[in-house]
């Protein structure tokens, strides 16, 4: 099929310019790529110039280095085994992101909606501990869908938050505003008299009472986290939050930025995003999709 000029020549003319012009054969793929030239404006372009991945030298690298992100392997590590540049890596985290956030917020869209949804806060840091970041996570009770997330920047707690004023001066709480995005995000995907559950943070209450106020809200007691499950799997028999807290303790086995005592950080806040949006996709289409499988095959 022969393509319009970019320009918009063909659609103002109501007649086809672009003609056929020759081939060129791309290396990173190993692919025959068709030429056009558009008779009208002179303008030269080609297949590949409406493609996402205009322009990308290393596209053969994108599904292993997807498959290698969501798996816990380092960003240096990735470019090691694959025999590319950190750069590249790093570029490739920011595309994937992109794409995983666009079919994230287009599955949202298409899911039909849910009535029982779990949230709380996971804490991470950028660059240092006395720059905490707080990840709101919002999931299906049951499933364990992911439906959506929010990052925000949050002062230091406890002990550090005299060394972090000191050293960095005071942070701004941006929770407040992020659990309202995300409240927000997800009203249309959340039926109104909804069983929300979380536990017994006091910042809570006003916002479910804001945005679902016709919704039960249940809250449960924090309790101490087991070793075994990333710190955010409970140490007691039954937990109430059970479908958040394994999502938590998921995030914090498959995304190495999360891992405990690890030495790899974010820097940034706008990767970290990235990093999370790639394994939401991963975890709602893949991992939760194969564990479904699984259950159809013993019933
Ligand atoms: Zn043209």
């Amino acid at each position: 099929m022969i393509p319009h000029c970019p320009s918009g020549c063909s659609r103002r003319q109501n007649v086809r310019t672009v003609v056929r012009f020759g081939h060129f054969y791309r290396s990173s793929d190993r692919r025959k790529i068709q030429r056009f030239k558009c008779a009208h404006c002179g303008r030269y372009f080609s297949q590949a110039s409406f493609s996402k991945k205009f322009g990308q030298n290393k596209r053969h690298l994108n599904g292993e280095i997807f498959k290698l992100l969501v798996s816990g392997v380092s960003q240096r590590r990735i470019a090691r085994m694959l025999n590319c540049h950190l750069t590249t890596v790093s570029r490739k985290l920011s595309f994937l992101g992109q794409q995983a956030r666009w079919i994230n917020h287009c599955d949202r869209l298409k899911t039909s909606k849910v009535s029982e949804v779990q949230f709380d806060d996971l804490e991470t840091f950028e660059h240092t501990k006395l720059k905490p970041l707080s990840v709101t996570l919002m999931v299906e009770k049951g499933s364990r869908q992911i439906l959506a997330f929010e990052v925000a920047r949050m002062p230091a707690k406890g002990l550090l938050a005299k060394k972090s004023l000191k050293k960095y001066g005071p942070r701004r709480d941006e929770r407040p505003q992020s659990r309202d995005r995300l409240f927000r995000r997800i009203q249309s995907v959340v039926f109104e008299n909804a069983l929300i559950e979380s536990d017994q943070n006091p910042s809570y209450f006003p916002l479910v009472k804001v945005f679902f106020p016709k919704a039960r809200y249940q809250t449960c007691k924090g309790q101490r986290g087991a070793v075994t499950g990333q710190g955010e799997l409970k140490k007691i028999g039954f937990d109430p939050l059970f479908s958040l807290n394994h999502t938590c303790a998921m995030f914090r086995a498959n995304v190495n930025r999360l891992f405990r005592k690890t030495w790899c950080t974010t820097k940034k806040i706008q990767p970290l995003i990235d990093h999370l949006e790639l394994y939401a996709f991963y975890h709602n289409r893949v991992l939760l999709k194969q564990s479904q499988r699984k259950k159809c095959i013993d019933l």
